[in-house]
């Protein structure tokens, strides 16, 4: 698998260790985004931030060191997978401006898919940007707001959030306290917490809470602006989206279905459901729909594991592990030709010859993009000895891109693009191949109705107008 997610955000209100609950909150979500970290704390001052290319714990480690010494009780941070040219510290998240000397943060997960043309309309207007992140236009619409909000910065937001589209949760941070932003079509997770002791805490995945000292409470919904007080004062919420006809029109929501299938930790709980059980699920109805001959189950770690483990459970057939993976390898995206990704996919994931050798395998894979990865498998495979290479995918095939916050590559590099699941079968030198049916996938999820899910790489059906150029945008904030 070569799909990337382009960030999480994680912020906490109200408790004296707010920085250190941050950092260890991104590090939970660090699976998130691995290029760029950034925290933005509220000190008596002033909000002030650090960020860098690299993991939490590189970032954290060059933070200022007035910071350590404690008191900051509100800090809110962000982790960031860019693709290349969009790749600078510039562009690293929250970004820190003043709005009519209100000093205000932001961090943002997804993508705004108007972001283009409502920055080429502010330029005209005279906005002078400072990043080519899409998430910078939000702060130029709140100044355009702020007089006619009457000054209040969350009115000046709500009325910014009406002109974007597309799929964005954000962190806003001014000196009075913190909003946390969710897009009115609910493509990406994000959810509140409350920290023992009084503070609250915000995360794009719940596995965060535990290392913020910080308990589950809800979802922040679609289309709502929770504003979290610093001091005294109740959390407040409003609505926005009219827009987006969720309040006047069609009532579906967005909601990445792909964060089941692959992107979010097991130990996650995503728009309502245990993502843990959601694969398990996805395994066994694909056992269902597609069972294989074969003598085990072997997952390719590690987001195919617990759709493996339903699959070989409802088929009763032994799971096993056939590969063993070296953690110490780069990712494989940052090699540019495909003879060197395909290397690197072998020296990351390597068969054990005595668990594959003479057996019929049934592989199972949360997905298939242009078929590299995949193909360097099944070979390696073959060359330990399986006697029969099956495949089953936990989703359906990916035929389209996405617009809303994934490094999908262009929709003629995906294999299901070109090639039928048959074609495909060959092309991969399997024994047989099957994908989960939308409606299966579909079936896995308990929590929002069915209809809520966007399911738009696989089938083409778009909730939000893709941009104008189709082409995948690459300068994402978030
Ligand atoms: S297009 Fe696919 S990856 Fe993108 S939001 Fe929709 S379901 Fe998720």
């Amino acid at each position: 698998m070569s799909l990337h997610e382009y960030c999480a955000l994680c912020g906490v209100i109200g408790d004296a260790e707010a920085l250190a609950l941050v950092a260890e909150g991104l590090h939970a979500q660090q699976h998130r985004g691995q290029e760029a970290a950034g925290i933005l704390v509220r000190r008596d001052g002033g909000l002030e931030v650090h960020k860098g290319l690299g993991l939490v714990a590189q970032v954290m480690g060059g933070i200022p060191e007035d910071w350590r010494s404690g008191g900051i009780s509100a800090a809110m941070g962000h982790v960031r997978y860019s693709t290349f040219g969009s790749g600078s510290v510039l562009n690293a998240h929250p970004l820190l401006v003043s709005i009519n000397g209100n000093q205000t943060g932001i961090a943002h997960n997804g993508t705004i898919s108007n972001a283009s043309v409502l920055r080429a309309d502010l330029e005209r207007q005279g906005a002078i940007f400072q990043t080519n992140s899409d998430t910078e236009v939000v702060l130029h619409l709140m100044s355009r707001n702020l007089e006619d909000s009457g000054h209040e910065m969350g009115t000046a937001l709500e009325m910014a959030l009406g002109s974007l589209e597309g799929a964005f949760c954000l962190l806003l941070m001014t000196m009075e306290g913190m909003y946390a932003v969710r897009d009115p079509l609910g493509f990406r997770p994000l959810n509140l917490g409350r920290i023992t002791g009084g503070g609250w805490a915000v995360a794009s995945e719940t596995i965060a809470f535990p290392l913020c000292c910080a308990e589950y409470v809800r979802e922040i919904e679609p289309g709502e602006i929770l504003f979290l007080p610093f001091g005294p004062g109740e959390p407040s919420s409003r609505r926005f989206g009219a827009r987006h006809g969720l309040f006047g029109g069609s009532d579906r929501l967005a909601q990445c279905i792909f964060e089941h299938v692959y992107f979010a930790r097991p130990g996650s709980y995503v728009f309502g459901d245990s993502v843990y059980e959601v694969r398990l699920r996805m395994g066994a109805r694909l056992a269902v729909e597609a069972p294989a001959a074969c003598d085990v189950v072997m997952p390719v770690p590690d987001s195919g594991m617990f759709a493996a483990i339903g699959y070989s459970r409802q088929l009763g057939i032994e799971f096993d592990m056939g590969f063993t993976r070296n953690h110490y390898v780069g990712r494989t995206f940052i090699d540019p030709t495909t003879a060197r990704r395909a290397a690197m996919v072998t020296r990351k994931l390597q068969p054990i010859p005595e668990a594959v050798r003479g057996r019929r395998i049934c592989v199972v894979e949360d997905s298939i993009v242009r078929g590299t990865t995949s193909r360097a498998r099944i070979k390696a495979l073959r060359e330990a000895g399986a006697s029969e290479v099956h495949m089953r995918v936990s989703c359906p095939p990916h035929r389209f891109g996405c617009y809303f916050g994934i490094d999908f590559p262009e929709p003629s590099q995906l294999i299901a693009n070109k090639f039928s699941v048959d074609e495909i079968c060959g092309l991969l030198d399997l024994d047989s191949l099957a994908y989960l049916s939308e409606e299966g996938m579909l079936g896995c999820v308990k929590a929002h109705r069915p209809s809520d899910y966007c399911t738009a790489c696989f089938s083409g059906d778009y909730r939000v107008t893709p941009p104008a150029s189709g082409g995948i945008p690459r300068s994402c904030g978030g």
